[in-house]
């Protein structure tokens, strides 16, 4: 009687172990505490679940998101604000610390603070910042340039300058050759650094033919480069190449930072389906991302938005393959935003943490010495 229950409790747990194995071999998962080499750091801005999912139900139920195998959530209020803007949730990101709104790489009481990005380019490693908006927009910023406010661009593209940073396409041109503040002429300084700088105007992205051992610039735009809808598609080929790119430029490793900027203005906005165009290309832009981390083990990929836009809604009587998107505000909401990690200590991604977290942890993976008072004397 009793071996009898024995075996059939076997016969079921033989069975539920057959179901659920497809499911862990789509979704790889690595040693716990593995080192990263390389950590892709991929912002949807204004992407929280609703964006995600209306990208999802307009790809034939399908989003790249899937195969990734560890998912958290971060809190993303500011240091002055409930919810936060795109400057201090870069800022928490990129430096660690909880910051007033519109600050870039600065803590509240506007010291700089050092950038992750920053001690990866002082540790040998490579670094490459690629996003749909300007250059010198908050997100992209607060990696590279302590500003006590987002909106002085010409000042964040001296601070740019002033860095390492090897791969760099992006919008905003103007603000580094049409200056209002002074004289100078950045690109042509930035040529005078070394770099080899292209541009929107006179080269195809797709026909350069990079040389992973000179500086890479490429300006897609004077100032905010065009929407999905006005023909812009780079962000998944530069994605691409960027990583290509960075692995070459350096043994050591690298940090690329990746931004579909423009998921957040559509919210502002309130435009369902330029949105949804617009969360499709960050899809794929993580597809042409994973072809890359998935070939090797020494990738981490984290794909999570600063906060969500516009307080979206997928509305009754939506279909598959047909959403109506509803909002209720033009602004940043405050929910808890989705995070999910690929490759070695993607382990650590999972669960509800501060955004500031996010920081903390990819110096884990990487495993970056801990400098933490740095930071900690700023007031975080
Ligand atoms: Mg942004
Ligand atoms: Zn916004």
């Amino acid at each position: 009687m009793y071996g009898k229950k024995l075996f059939l409790a076997f016969i079921l747990l033989s069975f539920l172990t057959t179901c659920r194995s497809p499911e862990t071999e789509k979704t790889p998962l690595f040693k716990p505490g593995k080192k990263a080499k390389n950590v892709i750091l991929m912002i949807g801005d204004g992407m929280g679940l609703a964006q995600i999912t209306a990208a999802m139900y307009s790809n034939r139920n399908r989003h790249a998101l899937e195969q990734f195998p560890i998912i958290g959530f971060h809190k993303q209020y500011s240091y002055n604000d409930l919810i936060t803007d795109s400057a201090a949730g870069a800022t928490a990101f990129a430096c660690g610390v909880k910051t007033y709104n519109n600050a870039i790489g600065m803590g509240p009481d506007t010291t700089a603070v050092p950038s992750i990005l920053e001690e990866a380019e002082e540790k040998g490693l490579a670094t490459g910042v690629v996003v749909t908006s300007i250059i010198t927009h908050a997100t992209p910023a607060a990696f590279f340039a302590h500003q006590p406010l987002r909106v002085f661009y010409e000042d964040i593209a001296t601070d740019l300058l002033s860095q390492e940073v090897d791969f760099i396409i992006g919008g905003g041109r103007a603000y580094f050759n049409q200056r209002k503040n002074d004289d100078r002429n950045l690109v042509a300084e930035f040529r005078e650094k070394g770099y080899l700088i292209y541009n929107f105007n006179e080269d195809d992205l797709s026909n350069i033919r990079v040389n992973p051992n000179r500086n890479f610039l490429y300006f897609t735009s004077d100032y905010q480069p065009p929407s999905i809808e006005a023909g812009r598609n780079y962000l998944p080929f530069a994605s691409r190449l960027a990583a290509d790119y960075l692995s070459k430029h350096s043994e050591e490793g690298f940090f690329l930072l990746v931004e579909g900027s423009q998921i957040d203005w559509r919210g502002h906005a309130n435009e369902g389906k330029r949105l949804i165009k617009e969360a499709l290309d960050f899809n794929n832009t993580i597809k042409r991302v994973m072809e890359f981390a998935s070939k090797r083990d020494d990738t981490l990929v984290i794909v999570t938005a600063d906060h969500e836009t516009g307080g979206m809604a997928i509305e009754q009587g939506s279909k598959m393959g047909r959403i109506n998107a509803k909002f209720t505000t033009n602004n940043h909401t405050g929910s808890l935003v989705p995070v999910f990690a690929y490759g070695p200590s993607a382990e650590l991604f999972g669960g509800i943490y501060e955004n500031t977290d996010i920081y903390h942890k990819m110096r884990q993976a990487l495993q970056f010495d801990d400098i933490a008072e740095i930071s900690g004397a700023l007031g975080k």
